[in-house]
Formats: structure tokens, C-alpha cells, sequence
């Protein structure tokens, strides 16, 4: 049976959606590839709740959950419909597999959500939906998540785990500025797991890669890669989107697994 793709992308700083970088033309590149995707799934850092929550919106709005960015910035809106039906089959997933699951009907598109799929697929048009993440999730439990999802794969759902490689905004620096070593050891570390595919060390990144409290001090962008990494199959393949580094400190490294090459 088909698999839909499963994506890790990295959006930085909600002026990406202004400043495609490296990466915007590669997503852009990707999202006309797509084939047999019928709907969006969307694990982003910007909707956190204390149990899992589901949005059934059947029309999200764009929401501007971000301040002091240019007015443009603003008036970016990203109509994509929601996807009422097969959001309630990943809710009765995350369910069956333990998680305590509840329903939004209002929820809107974050920028985690609406800004990188601003570059992936331009149109709108594809039903978008999106699953939070719990304040308490671990790593493992990241990849739990994930891997109750994964069964939508054949459903057509494209699996997106929206975060940032690195993302310490204490450090945040010019949109030009020289790339910060730390950053870079620590994406280098993070690509040689996921091209080994070893999923353990990911889990235990926070004593094992190098830098790890400095490139996330908080979790929350980093824990939608592991989501990602339990929705996969032994068997898909693996490409890396280089993004380069933006800021000095904001990795734009992104994966997309399960594409035919
Ligand atoms: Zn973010």
C-alpha cells in the first residue's frame, strides 16, 4: 500500500515565510512532487496543551501567533480547509495507543504549521490539521506518538513534524550572520543518526549529541523530529534539505523520508 511522506521541517523564525533562504525553494520544489497525499498533519511546538488535543476545525484560520514582526508579515493568510474526519481517526489512534486525547473544533493554524507550508504547497489546497503536543511529552513519548500515527500513512495523511534543529533565540543574531560552530556540530550529529537510522541516540540526545542544552534550552522544537522518527517504516528512504543556518544559531536542516527518488 501506498505511504504517504513523512516530513521534518525546520521553520526557524516566522519571518521564513517572507525569507524563503535555502530552504523555501527545496520545500517548494518538494511539495510538487507529492502524489497520492490527501491530507496534513501537523505536530507543531506552538500548540502545547496538557493532554493531546486534535483540531477538527473544518475552516482553521491563519493565526498570527507571533509579535513585533513587519506588518506583511500580518496579512500572510494560508486558507487550507481542515480535515474534520481523518483528524478524529488520528484522535481515536493516539487514544488506543494510551494518550489522553481530546477534540478542538476551533483551533486554528499556528505559524509552526501555516509558515513552512506556506513554501511546501503554496495553493492552499491540500485539508490541513493539527495535533498538539502535551507540556510533559519526553522523547519517547514523542516517538509513541508518532508511532500511533503512522497507520494514517496509508491513509493518505502526510505526516509533518514542524520544529527547528537548533533553536536557541537567547542567540539570535543578524539573518546573515557567520554560522555558530555549535549549531553546526550539533545538526552534524543529529544527520548521522537519522541517516543510520538510530532512533535511541535521538531519544537520547540531551546526553548524547554535543552542545544539546544549547542548541534547544527548551524542548519543544526539537521533540516534533522524534514524532517524525516514530512514524516511519524501516524501509523509507531518507533525503536531507540542507537550509544552512540562519541567525548565526537557527538550524533550517529538514528530512523528508518514504519519497521515491
Ligand atoms: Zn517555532
Amino acid at each position: 500500500m501506498n505511504q504517504s511522506p513523512v516530513l521534518f521541517i525546520s521553520h526557524g523564525a516566522p519571518t521564513f515565510a517572507l525569507e524563503p533562504g535555502q530552504l523555501g525553494p527545496q520545500l517548494q520544489k518538494l511539495g510538487a512532487q507529492l502524489a497520492n497525499v490527501k491530507a496534513v498533519l501537523v505536530v507543531s511546538p506552538h500548540w502545547q496543551t496538557r493532554d493531546v488535543r486534535v483540531a477538527t476545525t473544518p475552516t482553521p484560520e491563519t493565526v498570527h501567533d507571533f509579535g513585533g514582526f513587519p506588518a506583511e508579515l500580518y496579512a500572510l493568510q494560508y486558507p487550507a480547509k481542515g480535515q474534520p474526519e481523518l483528524a478524529g481517526a488520528a484522535a481515536k489512534l493516539l487514544s488506543a495507543a494510551g494518550f489522553a486525547v481530546g477534540l478542538d473544533e476551533r483551533r486554528g493554524l499556528d505559524h509552526g504549521a501555516w509558515v513552512p507550508l506556506y513554501h511546501l504547497l503554496p495553493r492552499a489546497d491540500m485539508p490541513t490539521f493539527q495535533v498538539s503536543m502535551p507540556v510533559s511529552l519526553t522523547t519517547a513519548q514523542a516517538v509513541a506518538m508518532g508511532r500511533a500515527l503512522a497507520p494514517l500513512r496509508s491513509q493518505g495523511v502526510m505526516i509533518i513534524g514542524s520544529g527547528s534543529m537548533t533553536h536557541n533565540l537567547y542567540e539570535i543574531r543578524q539573518p546573515d550572520a557567520r554560522p555558530e560552530t555549535y549549531a553546526l556540530e550539533f545538526e552534524a550529529w543529529v544527520r548521522t543518526a537519522i541517516l543510520a537510522n538510530a532512533v535511541q541516540p535521538l531519544i537520547n540526545y540531551r546526553a548524547e549529541a554535543p552542545h544539546a542544552e544549547r542548541a534547544h534550552p527548551t524542548q519543544e522544537h526539537f521533540l516534533p523530529l522524534l514524532v517524525a522518527l516514530g512514524a516511519l517504516q524501516e524501509d523509507d528512504p531518507v533525503q536531507v534539505l540542507n537550509g544552512g543556518i540562519t541567525h548565526g544559531v537557527l538550524s533550517m536542516e529538514s528530512y523528508v523520508w518514504g519519497m521515491p527518488h
